[in-house]
């Protein structure tokens, strides 16, 4: 069954195919950054011009932002933490998840170029 877009984003598949992975390992804190050339199941090109993920920086910022602005007023305000204690906790965060947060905001990024085409094929 094929993936939802918004599945596709988060499990960080090929935005034509829904198939293939845009990271060499996915799971793994080794190599983590590495994004493969093209996809393995139709051969979509993963950087279809250079330069082409600076706007991910973009999605990146806008992410991390929220995310702390979030995680920030709900520490301070819903449980009491300090000023102090709230940004060593979202830097901490910052340190953990950074990773997620980059492939997440790529994955975003070619999705908003890449049209999904169910009968895409590898070409021979
Ligand atoms: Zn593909």
């Amino acid at each position: 069954m094929a993936k939802s877009k918004i599945g596709s984003i988060t499990a960080m598949t090929c935005p034509r195919c829904r198939e293939g992975s845009l990271f060499e390992k996915p799971y793994s804190m080794q190599n983590a950054y590495k994004m493969k050339s093209s996809c393995d199941v139709c051969g979509q090109k993963y950087e279809p011009e250079p330069g082409f993920y600076y706007g991910a920086m973009f999605i990146s910022y806008i992410l991390t932002g929220w995310l702390f602005i979030i995680v920030g007023l709900t520490l301070a305000f819903g449980f009491g933490w300090t000023v102090t204690q709230t940004l060593i906790a979202v830097a901490i965060l910052t340190v953990l998840i950074h990773n997620l947060i980059y492939r997440l905001s790529r994955s975003l990024w070619i999705h908003f170029f890449v049209r999904y085409n169910p009968e895409a094929v590898k070409p021979s």
